[in-house]
């Protein structure tokens, strides 16, 4: 049977994928973008845009431009586009014959066959209008089939095993949520909600607002005004939204935007995570509104749920997590693309249909959550071992991300970065990667000062932590080679059960032994202080194999709670458990 494409017929953007040696992937172009604007314009010359460039012309040149088709779809309207009248399966036909195009690029062949994503709610109206889209493209329609189908099947491809899922599907113009149940491969929606006009466009235009203004006050001049303003400052604003979402804050900087009195100005403005989240917070809230609408239509508790999904662009905000988390009490999973997860279910989809064997998406992922230690509150009182995650588990890699923290007090000379790797809240409990101290900081900065802290991990498991106190600009980088052992997101639930059997068969003891070997590999170089602790849990690892039951156990012990002492960096507790190792080695060596 031929190939079966799969297209995510999106409201902002679309993209097409296949099955390619039993893996689904997306097609890309000449420029190696897998992601098409779900935009159409005409030229000034007449040339037909679809894309990026129809994009690019959409606010200079409305009339010439048509967005968000996918809105009106099932209507039996025409939308004008330079002076002539589309109906919106013209239009959207034209985004499908682009992809379609694309994808024969990528392939040195025509394909026909397509399955076409369209959202749960849509009526058999608005299915007969992309199935006749997909028509005028020039496409067989195997099959349309819902978005958070496709979703769900990205993640489980061939799952014989009974499970929920909640699809959480944030764009760029459109939200909705989705319960759906895998009963033996049959995937079935149990209900949806959403709200067509919610997304990522809305948060664009909080910021916007936020940031002319503010520039407004500064300068009396409203940016929102001048077309071609507006137009980069939309541009301007929705980049620094995404970087948002890695960063701690970001700048935007727009030279020449705008004129007074002959004198041109200029947008040079920081805008801090913790500025952007409050304008958004409220129309996240409406969306948990939904996700409780759906749970209870689809008569469920979130605990019920097997599995949580995040697809869509704006997913990627770390709020979305925050908020989601907070409500389902459940891990989020978002390690498969949020652009082109409904895609790449759609080409499995496809695959499924055309009998091919399909294997899963292999994604290089985070095993466990990285972060530093910081004080805090830990069971309501103050605390030093609190972990602050920076990079959370199940990440996709590469990846960076970056948070501010604070001095604890006036002229702080030093602060110490300390790198965990675990999901408990107490650093104690989770194992210690490295670490450094920033050290000179400005020493008449009053408490609160900030100072930010990146994480770069890429693929091979090298982790890169800088520090930076923010006002001076002092920087300090620590290399962390082998900081994870990588996993692939297939494999990571097998890891996750055959690791949970084997602390279930050795008890404590795997445990300590596995501190030990940590400590034998990997000697805190950053703690020089705790030279002596290292050698003396050198010395007793290599008597435990020898050493009777009941002293190697005693050992085992002592080496964990040494271990966790040289990581709190408590140089009297360090010197006080070291004493008892020594004295135990030496009594055994003499033994
Ligand atoms: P979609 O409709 O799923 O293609 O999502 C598009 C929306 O996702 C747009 O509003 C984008 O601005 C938004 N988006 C893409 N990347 C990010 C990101 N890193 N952080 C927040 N929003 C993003």
């Amino acid at each position: 049977m031929d190939p079966i494409l799969g297209f995510d017929l999106g409201t902002t953007n679309s993209v097409v994928s296949i099955i390619k040696d039993g893996k689904p992937e997306v097609l890309c172009d000449e420029l190696g973008q897998g992601i098409l604007p779900s935009v159409v314009g005409l030229a000034s010359d007449g040339r037909l845009l679809v894309g990026q460039e129809a994009r690019n012309q959409a606010l200079v040149a409305p009339e010439r431009t048509v967005k968000s088709i996918k809105r009106r779809m099932g209507e039996d309207v025409q939308v004008p586009m330079a002076g002539k009248d589309y109906s919106p399966q013209e239009i959207s036909a034209m985004i499908l014959r682009t992809l379609k195009d694309r994808a024969a690029k990528a392939l040195g062949r025509t394909c026909t066959k397509a399955v076409i994503t369209v959202p749960a709610f849509f009526s058999e109206n608005q299915r007969e209008a992309t199935r006749q889209a997909g028509e005028m493209a020039g496409l067989d329609v195997v099959r349309i089939i819902n978005e958070p189908t496709a979703a769900s099947l990205i993640y489980e491809p061939h799952s014989e095993r009974n499970e929920r899922v909640l699809v959480y599907d944030l764009g760029g113009g459109t939200f909705d949520v989705s319960i759906v149940q895998i009963e033996q491969g049959v995937v079935e929606v149990l209900a949806s909600h959403g709200d067509t006009h919610l997304g990522g466009d809305d948060f664009d235009q909080l910021l916007l607002d936020y940031v002319c203004d503010a520039f407004a006050k500064e300068h009396g001049v409203d940016l929102r005004e001048v077309p071609t303003a507006r137009s980069r400052m939309l541009q301007a604003v929705e980049e620094a939204k995404k970087r948002l979402s890695f960063d701690a804050y970001t700048t935007i900087a727009e030279e020449f935007i705008a004129e007074k009195d002959g004198k041109p100005l200029h947008v040079n403005m920081v805008i801090d995570r913790r500025e952007y989240e409050p304008l958004i917070e409220p129309l996240l809230k409406k969306t948990l509104i939904c996700v409780d609408a759906a749970l209870d239509d689809a008569k469920m508790h979130a605990r019920q749920i097997d599995r949580v999904i995040l697809v869509g662009g704006s997913t990627r905000t770390p709020l979305v997590h925050q908020l989601l988390a907070e409500q389902l009490h459940q891990e989020l999973h978002s390690e498969i693309d949020p652009d082109q997860c409904v895609a790449l279910g759609a080409a499995v989809q496809g695959g499924l249909i055309a009998g091919v064997d399909v294997g899963p998406v292999l994604v290089d992922i985070t095993p466990h959550t990285l972060g530093i230690q910081v004080l805090g509150e830990l069971h309501g009182m103050v605390s030093g071992d609190v972990f602050s995650p920076i990079i959370e588990r199940n990440t996709a890699l590469p990846a960076s991300r970056s948070e501010v923290y604070y001095t604890s007090h006036d002229g702080q000379k030093v602060v110490r970065v300390d790198v965990y790797q675990g999901e408990n809240r107490n650093v104690r409990f989770n194992q210690t990667v490295g670490g450094f101290a920033l050290e000179g900081l400005n020493e008449e900065a009053e408490q609160g000062s900030e100072i930010l802290v990146r994480f770069q991990l890429d693929l091979d498991g090298i982790l890169t932590v800088t520090a930076v106190e923010r006002k001076s600009g002092l920087e300090k980088q620590l290399r962390i080679d082998n900081a994870v052992t990588r996993f692939r997101a297939k494999s990571q639930a097998d890891a996750k059960a055959k690791l949970a059997t084997m602390f279930e068969q050795a008890g404590e003891e795997t445990f300590v032994d596995r501190a030990i070997t940590e400590a034998a590999k990997q000697p805190d170089a950053s703690e020089p202080r705790f030279e002596e602790a290292h050698a003396s849990i050198a010395k007793a690892r290599r008597l435990i194999q020898e050493a009777p039951t009941e002293d190697a156990a005693e050992m085992r012990k002592l080496v964990g709670e040494l271990q966790e002492a040289v990581a709190a960096a408590d140089a009297d507790r360090v010197e006080q458990v070291r004493e008892q190792l020594d004295d135990l080695v030496f009594y055994l060596q003499d033994a």
